[in-house]
C-alpha cells in the first residue's frame, strides 16, 4: 500500500500536505519536531505553514499512523510504528530508536494488560560521550 492508500483507508483525504508530512516521517527516522519538518518541506512546498504541519501531525497521531514523543525539550514525531523504545540524550536532545526485546509473561505487568509500549531511556549518547572526552 502506498501513502495515498494508507491515508484514504484511514478516512483522510490524501492532500499533498498530508502525503508529504507522512512520507517525511516514514523516510526520516530522526524523530523530528515541527520545526525540522517545516524547514525541510518548505523547500518543496513554499506555501506550507508550521500550523498546517502541526495539525497534519495531530491527525496522523489520532489515526494511529504516527507516534508522538513528548520530551522536556520539544514535541517529536515518529513514523516507525513497531513497538520500540527510545533513548534521549540530555546533552544534544537527539532521540535514538532502541529495539529492545521486551517480553512480558502473557502480555501482563503487575496484572495490567500490555497492548503497546514505548520506554524512554535518558542519558548521554555515544556522540556526546566522544565529544566530552576531547
Ligand atoms: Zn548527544
Ligand atoms: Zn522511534
Amino acid at each position: 500500500m502506498n501513502t495515498k492508500e494508507i491515508l484514504s483507508q484511514k478516512g483522510l483525504r490524501p492532500t499533498i500536505q498530508r502525503i508529504k508530512v507522512y512520507e517525511y516521517l516514514l523516510t526520516h527516522r530522526t524523530h523530528p519536531d515541527v520545526e525540522n519538518i517545516y524547514n525541510d518541506l518548505k523547500k518543496e512546498i513554499p506555501t506550507i505553514s508550521r500550523t498546517t504541519i502541526y495539525n497534519t501531525l495531530k491527525e496522523l497521531v489520532k489515526n494511529g499512523l504516527v507516534l508522538e514523543i513528548p520530551t522536556e525539550y520539544k514535541l517529536c514525531f515518529d513514523g516507525y510504528m513497531q513497538n520500540h523504545s527510545h533513548f534521549i540524550c540530555e546533552v544534544c536532545g537527539k532521540i535514538f530508536d532502541l529495539n529492545l526485546d521486551l517480553k512480558f509473561k502473557e502480555n501482563k505487568i503487575s496484572d495490567h494488560i500490555i497492548k503497546s509500549f514505548c520506554v524512554m531511556f535518558k542519558g548521554i549518547c555515544i556522540n556526546c560521550q566522544r565529544k566530552e572526552k576531547k
